[in-house]
């Protein structure tokens, strides 16, 4: 087991914790972290309570010029390190990871504003998702290909090269991991860009590299802004490929510019996410689950429970029993470890708000919350919020809002459930509650979405894939799938001579 060190960043970072707001050097390269080539810096806050907690360095073409400068020149040697060898310096990574994984979970609740139990469940989830790929580094077998006795032809999976990963601010850690890491193990260099409203447990990892023995330049962190730090390393012709996760117009404009630098791109974007419910379901496993599909993480997820729609026969017992049990849904600052948090910053309230005003305007049946949770003045915080007898077509019902409010619809038949489940152009994931094990086959089949869940919501894990149809994305992550991403197949032909 290792135990914490102390390093300069990691000094600064801690002191994050005692109420300081330090200028933090956050653009990390080879060299280590330095601040931004122009001198730059923007302002991090507490969402809990508004308070500026940091001011990182704001990183721009320069600064992405650099960081792609250090993962090329750290390529070959990461790339031509004995697998095994590679594999065995990511378990040393992961527990490395897991001694300062107290650290990581508190700076990400103080900047992401989610419970600190969630941020704790989230490090073991980054040390787990760590371990599980670094187990694949040396597992990574091609293919012979049969052409006949003149010739031997064989295709090695060789590593796609210098990767960017554009994250986001809900699991600010965990999402740069899901793509890091199979990266990593790969044998591709890694340059993070994390979301501007959350970047300190990104620049705590990318020195964490440092400290278990990583080569300097393998993993890179560049902080700032989507349209300028950001856009500067998804059109820089340096880089091998693209991660994204995030939104979906963001996601449009990653994908053009994958396509005009002719780089594979993998993205993740976001959904609306239907839970069918049928009148033979299980409801107090329904309630629950639905409870925890659309609150968790403040309802910041994009697989979170978005629309409940209800079989008439349960419709007004479930929804009932939906709203006694989001009464006792507890809302307080993450450090408080309540069971929501905050929003993640103003920018993100006050589109959740206008979400909310625009389904009470549009006659959608206010349920519950609505608001700011009573005694919470400070802070980006929204209560537990259900809305019934929404119109299919209005915006609360078709956009994604990435908070905790629930709309709930009604129907009749399944062909109705399934049109509602369908009739919007997202497609990452949908649930089933049924004891027909018929019924829930056929829809899962007919659903357009990358994943179905029956009767349970989270279903999954660093094995299975994950990812969207339609405007929810292109590609998939975790599992064999994910580490695919990070490879390419070379065919090498050799001719017999006789
Ligand atoms: P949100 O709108 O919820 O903040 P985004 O999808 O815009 O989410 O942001 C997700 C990530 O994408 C962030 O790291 C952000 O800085 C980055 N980003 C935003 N715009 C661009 C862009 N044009 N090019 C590259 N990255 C971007």
């Amino acid at each position: 087991m290792s135990h914490t060190v102390s390093t300069p960043i990691l000094d600064l970072l801690a002191t994050i914790l005692s109420g300081d707001a330090p200028t933090l050097p956050s653009i990390y390269t080879a060299a280590g972290g330095t601040p931004a080539a122009g001198g730059e810096t923007f302002d991090s806050h507490d969402p809990s309570t508004g308070r500026l907690i940091a001011r990182l360095a704001r990183g721009r073409a320069e600064d992405a010029e650099r960081a792609v400068a250090s993962a090329t020149a750290a390529l070959p040697s990461w790339r031509d390190m004995v697998p095994q060898d590679r594999g065995q310096m990511l378990m040393r990574l992961a527990e490395v990871l897991e001694a300062h994984s107290d650290l990581l979970a508190r700076l990400e609740t103080m900047d992401m504003g989610k419970p600190l139990s969630a941020a704790r469940g989230d490090m073991r989830g980054c040390v787990g998702g760590l371990r599980y790929n670094a187990g694949w580094a040396d597992k990574l077998q091609g293919i012979t290909v049969p052409l006949g006795p003149d010739f031997v032809d064989y295709a090695e999976l060789e590593p796609l090269g210098v990767t960017v990963h554009i994250t986001p601010w809900n699991y600010p850690l965990g999402m740069a991991m899901r793509s890091a890491a199979p990266a990593l193990a790969a044998g591709c260099t890694v340059i993070l860009k994390p979301a501007e409203q959350s970047s300190l447990t990104t620049l705590a990892f990318a020195e964490l590299c440092r400290v278990a023995g990583l080569p300097a330049g393998v993993v890179t962190c560049v902080t700032g802004f989507g349209a300028e730090a950001g856009a500067a390393l998804t059109d820089h012709p340096g880089i091998d490929g693209i991660t994204f996760t995030g939104s979906v117009a963001t996601g449009r404009r990653i994908g053009e510019a994958a396509g005009r630098n002719l780089k594979p791109v993998v993205l993740e974007l976001g959904g609306k996410n239907p839970i069918l419910i049928f009148d033979d379901a299980d409801i107090d496993a329904a309630v629950e689950v639905v409870l925890d599909g659309a609150f968790d993480n403040c309802g910041q997820v994009c697989s979170s429970v978005s629309r409940v729609v209800l079989q008439r026969g349960i419709h007004d017992a479930f929804l009932d029993r939906l709203v006694d049990a989001a009464k006792g849904v507890t809302v307080a600052p993450g450090m408080e470890d309540a069971m929501i948090g905050p929003l993640v910053s103003a920018e993100q309230h006050a589109k959740v708000m206008s979400h909310i005003e625009s389904a009470r305007t549009n006659g959608a049946r206010l349920l519950l919350g609505g608001g700011r949770p009573a005694g919470l003045e400070d802070g980006w915080f929204v209560a537990p919020t259900i809305f019934a007898d929404v119109d299919p077509a209005s915006a609360i019902a078709s956009e994604e809002t990435f908070g905790p409010v629930i709309t709930a619809f009604a129907f009749d038949t399944e062909e109705e459930a399934l049109a509602l489940a369908n009739r919007l152009t997202y497609g990452l994931v949908a649930g089933v509650f049924t004891k027909d094990i018929d019924r829930a086959l056929r829809l899962s089949r007919s659903i357009r979405a990358g994943s179905v869940w029956i009767n349970g919501w989270f279903i999954g894990g660093l094995q299975a894939p994950t990812g969207g149809t339609r405007d929810s994305g292109v590609g998939r992550e975790r599992g064999e799938a994910g580490i695919m991403n990070y490879v390419a197949l070379k065919n090498i032909g050799i001719r017999i001579r006789r």
